[in-house]
C-alpha cells in the first residue's frame, strides 16, 4: 500500500500556475514507485491567505501531478546526428552550447544571439536572465512571454499613471466597493478564489463584465442563479469582438454629458482633461451602439450605476479592472488609457476603496516585467535608455555602463527577426512554449527551425523543446528556493517541498556555468537568497524598489502571519505600500496624465472570405500552452481536446452540427476543432481556447499584428471563414 512518509518539513509556498498566486501548504510524503523504488511526492493543501483565503482552483489542488509528470525532463538532451534527441552530459552539453554561442557571436556580433524569457520565473531568475544577456552575451535581444500578457496594461499604466503594479491596491480591496466594472476578464475560470471579492459589488447589484462572450465571469453579473445568489448582480455588456474601446469612449461620454464626473479631483490630482473631454464627445451612445453592438440604454445604466458607486457622489467605491480580453489588441493600451481615462473621470484612481488595475494573468507576470527581462527595461522598473539608470545597475553588477547594450525589440519583433541578415542566428528559450503560445504559431515554427541553434530549458518537452538543439532539464516550483510578486504587487516566498528528479537544476546554474564557460568575469550568483540579494539593490530607487527586503525578512514575515510586502519597500523597517497613489502619482508634477484616444477597430477586416470573428481565450482545467495541465490526468480528462464555440444560430446557418468537426480558416493558417454550440457566444463570433497544438491550435490562426505602444499582438480578434470540415 502507498503509505505517506514525511521526508521533510511542510512548505508554505504558492501555486506554480497564475498571478492570483493562491498560497498553498505541500506536504512532502514518499511513494512506493513503480519498481519498488522510493519516489518524492508532495499533497497540496490550500493555505490561508489575503488574496484567495485558503481556496484553490482545479489547477492548484492537482499541481503536484507536473512534478512526476510520466515524461519529466530529467537529464540534457542533444541533437545528434541521426536527428533524434540524445541524452548526455552536462557538461557536454553546456561546452556544446557555450562553444557554439561563442563562435556565432565571433562570427556576426552579440546581437546574433537573441534570449526570451518567460512571466512564470521567479524573480530571482528574470533577474538574473537580464543580467546574463546583457553582460555576459552581451545582446540587446532580450525579452519574455510577458510581451503577450501584459504588455499594454504596463504601457498605459506607465504612461498615465507614472507606475504599473498590476493592482496598485489588495485584491481584498474591492470587496468593499458598491461598483466593479471588469473588462475582458474571465476570472471565474482563469483564478475562480478571486472571484469572492466581487461578492460586494454583486450584492449591490454593481458587478459590470464587458465581454463578447457571456462567460462564466459574465454570468456572475446577469444570472442571479450562479455563485453565492445574494440577491442583485450587475450587467454584461457583450460587445463585438475588438470594439471594447468604443465602449469605454461611449462610457465617459454619458458619465461627462450627465454631469457625472468628479470636478474637484480631475482639476486637483489630473491634467489633459480638456483633451480627452473633446475626444469623447464624438462617442455619444448611439454611436457606441452601431459600432460595438451594446444597446444605448445599457450602456447609459452602466455609466450611472458607476457614478453612483464613485465616493464623490456618495457610493462605497468603484473599480475599473482590464484583462486579457482588452489588452491583447492592436490598440490594447489605447484601450486601457480609456479605462484609466473613465477611472479618473470618476474620482477614483488614488482613492482608498476605489481605482483601476489591470488582472494580471501569469504567475509572476509583475515580477517579471520588473527585473530587466523586457527589452526596454533593467532592474527596478528602470527603463535601459535612462544614463542614471545604466549607471546605477551597472555598479551593481560591476561592469562598464557603457558595456550595457541598449533597447532591444519587443518579442514579436525578435520573433520575425529571427534568421533574417543581420537578425539573430542563436535563440535561448526559457520557461516559454513559442510553439503554442505565440501568434501565428506556424511562421514561428519556420523561423524557429532555421536557425543555427536553438536551446531549450523547461521541465517537460514541450513543443518548443520538441523542435530544439539542445534541451536542458530545469527545476520547478517545489524543488527551488525563491520569490514571485502576484498580480497586486505583493513579493511572496516560493519554497522547497522536494528534490528534483534525475538530474535537472536550476537556470541559476545553468547561466553561472555557461558564463564561465564564454569567459565572462561577471559573477551570477547561483544561489536565490544571493540573488535576491543583488536584485534588491539593484532596485534600490527605481519605481519597483525591493531594496528594503530579503529571504530572512519575508520568511520572519510569513512565520508571524504576514502577507508578504507590496513594493515599494524602500528600507528594512519600511511596512510596504499596499495602495499607490494615494498622496501623488509618480509623474514629474505628481497627477494622472490624461491622453486622448480613439477607436480604430482590428487589424483584421471581416471580407466575403472570412466574414466572422474569432476570440481565444482560456478555460478553466487548463493554463498557457497547457505545458503542464495536460500532463495532469485530472485535468485532461475534464477538457481533453480543443473545441471551436459557435452560436447555434450560426452553426445552424453554417450546417455544422454541435459536436462535427469545423474547419477554421484565417490570412494566417487553417485548423479543424469539434463544434460547440452554445448562446453564450455572439453569433458573428466563434470562440477557440488556446491551450493546445496541432489540430485545433488557435495560435495558427492568429495574427502577430501588434499595439504600436506596447508591441502586444492581437490574439483576441481576427477575421475567420468557418465550414464543416468535411467540405472543405
Ligand atoms: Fe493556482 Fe491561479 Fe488556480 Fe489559484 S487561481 S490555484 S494561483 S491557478
Amino acid at each position: 500500500p502507498a503509505s505517506a512518509l514525511p521526508v521533510a518539513p511542510a512548505a508554505a509556498t504558492h501555486c506554480p500556475y497564475c498571478a492570483l498566486q493562491c498560497a498553498m501548504t505541500l506536504t512532502p510524503t514518499a511513494l512506493p514507485g513503480p519498481s519498488g523504488s522510493v519516489a518524492p511526492e508532495v499533497s497540496v493543501a490550500g493555505r490561508e491567505f489575503p488574496t484567495n483565503r485558503g481556496g484553490l482552483c482545479q489547477k492548484g489542488w492537482t499541481s503536484a501531478s507536473v512534478l512526476r509528470a510520466a515524461d519529466r525532463l530529467t537529464v540534457p538532451l542533444v541533437r545528434g546526428r541521426s536527428g533524434e534527441m540524445e541524452p548526455t552530459t552536462w557538461d557536454a552539453a553546456l561546452d556544446l552550447v557555450a562553444s557554439r554561442l561563442a563562435r556565432i557571436a565571433a562570427e556576426s556580433g552579440p546581437q546574433a544571439v537573441a534570449v526570451f524569457g518567460g512571466g512564470g520565473l521567479t524573480n530571482e531568475k528574470a533577474y538574473t536572465l537580464g543580467k546574463f544577456a546583457r553582460t555576459v552575451l552581451r545582446t540587446p535581444f532580450i525579452d519574455y512571454n510577458g510581451r503577450f500578457c501584459m504588455a499594454s496594461a504596463a504601457a498605459a499604466a506607465n504612461r498615465s499613471l507614472g507606475a504599473d503594479r498590476g493592482l496598485p491596491f489588495p485584491l481584498s480591496d474591492l470587496g468593499g466597493a458598491d461598483a466593479v466594472l471588469l473588462l475582458g476578464s474571465n476570472v471565474a475560470e482563469t483564478m475562480p478564489p478571486s472571484v469572492q471579492h466581487l461578492a460586494g459589488a454583486r450584492a449591490a447589484g454593481g458587478l459590470v463584465v464587458v465581454d463578447p462572450r457571456r462567460s462564466a465571469t459574465a454570468r456572475l453579473a446577469d444570472d442571479p442563479s450562479t455563485g453565492s445568489g445574494r440577491g442583485a448582480q450587475g450587467v454584461h455588456l457583450q460587445p463585438v469582438p475588438g470594439t471594447d474601446l468604443a465602449v469605454l469612449l461611449g462610457l465617459a461620454h454619458v458619465v461627462l454629458a450627465e454631469g457625472l464626473a468628479d470636478a474637484a479631483y480631475l482639476a486637483e490630482r489630473t491634467t489633459g482633461f480638456d483633451d480627452v473631454a473633446r475626444s469623447v464627445a464624438a462617442w455619444w451612445p448611439e454611436r457606441v451602439e452601431a459600432v460595438t453592438g451594446v444597446p444605448v440604454p445599457e450602456l447609459r445604466r452602466v455609466a450611472r450605476l458607476l457614478a453612483a458607486a464613485s465616493p464623490s457622489r456618495g457610493g462605497r467605491g468603484a473599480y475599473v479592472l482590464t484583462g486579457r480580453g482588452v489588452e491583447q489588441s492592436s490598440q490594447g493600451t489605447a484601450t486601457v488609457t480609456a479605462a484609466i481615462n473613465l477611472a479618473l473621470i470618476l474620482g477614483l484612481v488614488g482613492r482608498v476603496g476605489s481605482g483601476y488595475g489591470a488582472v494580471t494573468g501569469q504567475g509572476n507576470g509583475q515580477g517579471g516585467r520588473e527585473h530587466g527581462q523586457k527589452s526596454d527595461q533593467l532592474p527596478g522598473y528602470r527603463k535601459i535608455d535612462d544614463p542614471a539608470a545604466r549607471e546605477h545597475v551597472a555598479a551593481v553588477w560591476g561592469v562598464d555602463p557603457e558595456s550595457l547594450p541598449g533597447p532591444g525589440v519587443p518579442a514579436v519583433a525578435l520573433l520575425r527577426s529571427l534568421g533574417t541578415p543581420g537578425g539573430p542566428r542563436a535563440l535561448l528559450v526559457h520557461g516559454s512554449n513559442l510553439l503554442v503560445s505565440a501568434p501565428d504559431a506556424a511562421a514561428v515554427r519556420a523561423r524557429l527551425e532555421a536557425l543555427d541553434l536553438l536551446v531549450v530549458c523547461d521541465v517537460v518537452p514541450s513543443e518548443t523543446a520538441l523542435i530544439a538543439d539542445v534541451v536542458l532539464p530545469v527545476t520547478q516550483w517545489a524543488e527551488e528556493e525563491g520569490t514571485m510578486t502576484s498580480l497586486e504587487g505583493r513579493v511572496i516566498r516560493r519554497r522547497k517541498a522536494t528534490d528534483a528528479p534525475g538530474d535537472a537544476r536550476s537556470e541559476l546554474w545553468v547561466w553561472a556555468e555557461l558564463a564561465r564557460r564564454l569567459g565572462s568575469p561577471v559573477h551570477l550568483a547561483t544561489d536565490p537568497a544571493e540573488v535576491f540579494d543583488e536584485l534588491a539593490r539593484a532596485s534600490a530607487g527605481g519605481v519597483a524598489d525591493y531594496g528594503g527586503l530579503s529571504h530572512a525578512r519575508l520568511d520572519d514575515d510569513e512565520a508571524g502571519g504576514g502577507p508578504g510586502f507590496h513594493w515599494p519597500v524602500p528600507a528594512a523597517d519600511h511596512p510596504g505600500t499596499p495602495r499607490l497613489f494615494l498622496d501623488r502619482f509618480p509623474t514629474p508634477d505628481g497627477r494622472a496624465r490624461m491622453i486622448p484616444v480613439d477607436h480604430i477597430g482590428p487589424t483584421d477586416d471581416l471580407r466575403p472570405d472570412a466574414p466572422l470573428w474569432l476570440t481565444t481565450g482560456r478555460v478553466l482545467q487548463h493554463y498557457q500552452s497547457g505545458a503542464q495541465t495536460h500532463r495532469v490526468p485530472e485535468l485532461e480528462r475534464l477538457v481533453p481536446a480543443p473545441y471551436a464555440e459557435l452560436h447555434p444560430l450560426l452553426g445552424a446557418r453554417l450546417g455544422v452540427p454541435d459536436g462535427a468537426r469545423v474547419r477554421l480558416t484565417t490570412a494566417r493558417g487553417t485548423t479543424t476543432a469539434t463544434a460547440r454550440w452554445t448562446d453564450t457566444v455572439r453569433p458573428d463570433t466563434v470562440f477557440l481556447p488556446f491551450h493546445w497544438s496541432g489540430e485545433g491550435s488557435a495560435n495558427l490562426l492568429t495574427t502577430d499584428a501588434v499595439d504600436p505602444v506596447s508591441g502586444m499582438p492581437e490574439f483576441k480578434v481576427c477575421a475567420v471563414a468557418v465550414a464543416p470540415a468535411e467540405e472543405a
